[in-house]
């Protein structure tokens, strides 16, 4: 357990300075003991109190690297139960599953495939999870090996036999991947092998309290980096389990479960996959093994992800500016829109499919979308005219048109005036631009 604010605060040099940005001592201490504060923001504090802060000061949940050099995946470290209050902070890795019965080379090059690009993103699954499903410590390895020699992704190298991942390990030691799992019959072996080596180790119990109890062990043995599987495998179960292992950590501070976890999806039909993915993804799963390799199914999944975390205090933004589309010309329309990423990319999708070059100016709202920004007087009339002249606009195209979107009509008349350039009210939704571009510009 942590230590609650009072007794942080005794430790703390009682001057009320504000240097580590807090009015008082005290409200330094209540939100360092909340997890929302850091020991290092405070200069004056001594080190016979940084020693017994340490544990008050360590992040709630530790934070597990898989990996090594450029290629690391981060899964832990979070201080939230709900995005909403501040942000989640290692979006959760997705790992997809090759059996050491499958083929395995043919298999990595589908894995390799999963890449894909949205709203100016690039979406990607990170880790390949070999499974010794043959019970064949040989064959293990020699699947390991195959999947190092075809890919740079991480690995989780899945066997409850400890000589099994001790025999395959050398083949990627270098790259430090997740050894799954220490259970209560071969934690200690485990460990030696994961200490050994230096990789994370998953902990899997059959529920909550022998967890509990196998992690204590682990960690008298001298060793955290690890990540934990309550063993529940129905949905339900498996999101209470998480939620329960989340808020101990985070709200409860108690340490024996602040570790990153680990879920597996279990259903056969693939939209049941997808629908059990989402949801493990959503709730607390740092570490999600999956079966399908399926693009249409990955996709809104990785999208998800990327949605929830995403700092909701932060809206995503594109570089305001002018944009060209395809080989722009002189003669080209002229779109603006704001540079709230998800509208820019909406809007940048179908001026191309119009496949007529155009330009479009995103206008910079601070990242907010088109009627949110009207609504702050971040989309205005002065703000578009001002663009379309710092911006050079009108030494890129001979004509003097530009196309506002519908939902902000009513500033028609405003821009004309402070632009001199003629308005034409745009649809009020990106779908419609195809059609408004093929009977204004074709
Ligand atoms: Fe107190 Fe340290 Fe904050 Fe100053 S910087 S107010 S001494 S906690």
């Amino acid at each position: 357990m942590g230590l609650t604010g009072l007794e942080i605060f005794k430790h703390l040099p009682k001057t009320n300075c504000k240097k580590c940005g807090f009015p008082t001592c005290l409200a330094f201490a209540m939100a360092l003991a909340n997890g929302k504060a850091s020991l290092e923001a405070c200069p004056d504090v001594s080190d016979a109190a940084k020693e017994a802060l340490s544990s008050a000061s360590a992040p709630p949940i530790r934070l597990v690297k898989v990996g090594a050099g450029d290629n690391v995946v981060e899964m832990g470290d979070e201080t939230e139960i709900f995005r909403h209050d501040k942000k989640f902070n290692h979006p959760t890795a997705v790992a997809i599953t090759v059996n050491d019965t499958d083929d395995v080379a043919a298999k990595l090059d589908t894995i390799n495939d999963l890449n894909f690009e949205r709203v100016g993103q690039q979406y990607t699954v990170e880790m390949v999870a070999l499974v010794n499903a043959s019970g064949d410590a040989a064959k293990l390895k020699a699947a390991v090996e195959a999947a190092a020699a075809k890919t740079d992704k991480n690995f989780v190298l899945i066997s409850e036999d400890a000589a099994a991942i001790e025999g395959a390990l050398p083949a990627v030691a270098d790259r430090k991947p997740l050894i799954y799992a220490a259970n209560k019959d071969n934690y200690e072996k485990m460990t030696e092998v994961a200490k050994g080596s230096g990789c994370a180790l998953a902990v899997k119990a059959d529920n909550l309290n022998e967890l509990a109890e196998l992690v204590d062990k682990i960690v008298a043995l001298g060793y955290k980096d690890l990540v934990l599987d309550p063993g529940s495998r129905d949905t339900s179960k498996v999101i209470a389990d998480m939620t329960q292992i989340r808020r101990q950590a985070v709200r409860k501070k108690f340490r024996t479960f602040g570790y990153p976890t680990i879920a597996f999806t279990n259903k056969d039909d693939e939209q049941e996959e997808l629908l059990q993915a989402t949801a493990l993804l959503s709730k607390f799963t740092s570490v999600l093994v999956m079966k399908t390799v399926k693009k249409e199914l990955l996709l809104p999944l990785l999208s998800w992800r990327s949605n929830l975390f995403t700092d909701p205090q932060k809206p995503v933004a594109v570089e305001p500016g002018l944009h060209a589309i395809g080989d722009a010309s002189e003669n080209s329309p002229v779109y603006c829109t704001t540079n709230f990423s998800l509208t820019y990319y909406l809007v940048e999708g179908e001026v191309d499919a119009t496949r007529i070059p155009s330009y479009i100016i995103s206008v910079d709202t601070g990242g907010i979308s088109v009627l949110t920004g009207y609504a702050d007087n971040k989309f205005t009339a002065e703000k578009i005219a001002k663009a379309i002249k710092d911006l050079g606009v009108e030494d890129k195209v001979k004509h003097r048109k530009i196309v506002i979107p519908g939902a902000v009509a009513v500033l028609k008349g405003k821009l004309e005036d402070e632009s001199g350039w003629e308005v034409l009210v745009g649809p009020r939704e990106s779908s419609g631009i195809q059609k408004f571009a093929k009977s204004q510009f074709a």
